[in-house]
């Protein structure tokens, strides 16, 4: 059993930083950090790395030979204890269009109610700096760390983490830890912590119809293809009437779930589901699904959803033409040990399949999806170092239902992973008006401070079988 006073300096060191460190989040936030904006990016990656030499890391900006336009990934370095983990974070930010729904804008970052408001609020930047914040104050109240921290912070993860395993290839060193921990982790609204043994994998594709040489007037409707009806028809076919996913080997891959997986996903709150309905606002969800069966579907099912799609005129005013070219961007989430290559064949497949032969099955984006069993004991530290500070039993998850890129670091190694932090539903990532509140960073604080000391005094930290 731990002193129980070894926290006190601790805790009173992050009460009376708080409000620099808020100030100095809000800082961070100001880099539009966005796939789009190459200067914004290499200014946060910039600002990390000082963030870190600040700490007092070894701190390496890793980037691809030849390819300047690729993100660095900041690597920072701390503490001598015999075990290392790695804490898998990022610097780049989801677009914050559309801005017309933000209260103020993305990157003028505000506080209200005691929250802060920007894009990075919460993902990933307050939850990043929280862990940096809980070195600092460990070092300064309690002493030296007792494991090896290793940052590995990059800058594509809101579009897929496309260069990472390269830029983690530059050195082998990097992928060598005993843990990870994923980019955060989430309290319930009713402050109970929630840990997540793992994230699912990604595809992103493009379906793309084209019916003519070029946008026609629309009077020719009579005798041309229209591309936004063909595209239509073709999605069509993909899902049920009820909106349940139609297409034949989607779930390729699929590992059966274990004895320890169903236990965790029997015991999962059925009062997710009410909170998910009162927040967006629904009465059904999709195939009438709900209780245990639709806490099971979000774990072990595929996904399949549009993102987004375009084609013709939609502009203000009107334009009658009829559109030679129509785009639909659709995300699958994958579980283990499902290859996106495997899926994608199964959707041209099915487009084939059904006489759209001629649509076009574009992949963008692939990752793979990387689950630690719930029972591991990485996740027993997890759960203690969350329970001290917030006096709530857990809620384990087998994944959490987003994609992070946790199999690019932790595969080769079999390396164990969980979430850890005070995240919430309500904090709008990716959305308009994210935000994060400001005691909850003082919680994610206080909690990766103690994490550091239940990892340290784990018995053993198997690798993933
Ligand atoms: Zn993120």
């Amino acid at each position: 059993m731990r002193d129980p006073d070894r926290y006190a300096d601790f805790d009173a060191l992050v009460d009376e930083r708080l409000s620099r460190w808020t100030d100095e989040l809000a800082q961070y936030c100001r880099f539009g950090s966005e796939e789009t904006d190459p200067e914004a990016l290499r200014g946060a990656a910039d600002w990390t790395a000082e963030r870190l030499r600040a700490l007092g890391a070894d701190v390496r900006i890793v980037e691809l030979p030849g390819e300047a336009d690729v993100p660095p990934l900041v690597v920072g370095e701390i503490g001598n204890g015999p075990r290392t983990v790695n804490l898998v974070q990022h610097y780049d930010v989801q677009p914050s269009v559309p801005l017309e729904l933000w209260t103020a804008p993305p990157y003028e970052p505000e506080v209200r109610d005691g929250r802060l408001y920007a894009r990075g609020a919460t993902d990933n930047k307050g939850e990043l700096l929280p862990r940096i914040w809980a070195v600092e104050a460990y070092l300064a109240a309690i002493g030296e760390l007792p494991c090896r921290v290793r940052f590995l912070v990059e800058g594509e993860e809101e579009s897929g983490s496309a260069h990472l395993d390269a830029l983690l290839d530059q050195d082998p060193a990097l992928r060598r830890a005993d843990a990870a921990l994923i980019e955060g982790g989430g309290l319930t609204v009713d402050d109970e912590p929630e840990i997540a043994a793992g994230g699912r994998g990604i595809i992103v594709l493009r379906l793309v119809a084209r019916t003519i040489a070029y946008d026609a007037h629309s009077s020719l409707a009579v005798v041309l293809p229209n591309a936004a009806v063909r595209l239509a028809q073709a999605l069509a076919t993909m899902w049920t009437a009820d909106g349940l996913p139609a297409v034949d080997g989607l779930d390729v891959g699929v590992r059966p779930p274990t004895a320890s997986q169903l236990e965790v996903v029997g015991a999962a709150p059925l009062k997710r589901l009410d909170d998910i309905r009162k927040e967006w606002q629904v009465t059904t969800f999709v195939g009438g699904r709900d209780g245990r069966d639709a806490i099971r579907a979000m774990t072990f099912s595929p996904t399949l959803n549009v993102q987004g799609l375009w084609s013709g005129f939609i502009g203000e005013g009107d334009k009658t033409i009829t559109p030679a070219e129509a785009n639909a961007r659709l995300d699958i989430r994958i579980v283990p040990d499902q290859d996106p290559d495997a899926v994608i064949d199964a959707v041209r497949r099915h487009v084939a399949e059904h006489g759209f032969g001629d649509v076009e099955v574009v992949p963008e984006e692939a990752e793979r999806a990387w689950w630690t069993p719930p029972d591991h004991p990485l996740l027993d530290a997890a759960a203690r170092a969350s329970e001290a500070v917030v006096n709530k039993p857990t809620i384990r998850q087998v994944s959490m239902a987003g994609t992070v890129p946790m199999y690019q670091v932790c595969a080769a190694g079999r390396v164990p992973a969980t979430t850890l932090g005070a995240g919430r539903d309500d904090c709008h990532a990716h959305a308009p008006d994210e935000n994060v509140r400001i005691d909850d960073l003082a919680t994610a604080t206080h909690i990766a401070a103690r994490f550091l000391d239940e990892f340290a005094a784990l018995e053993a930290v198997p690798p993933v079988a």
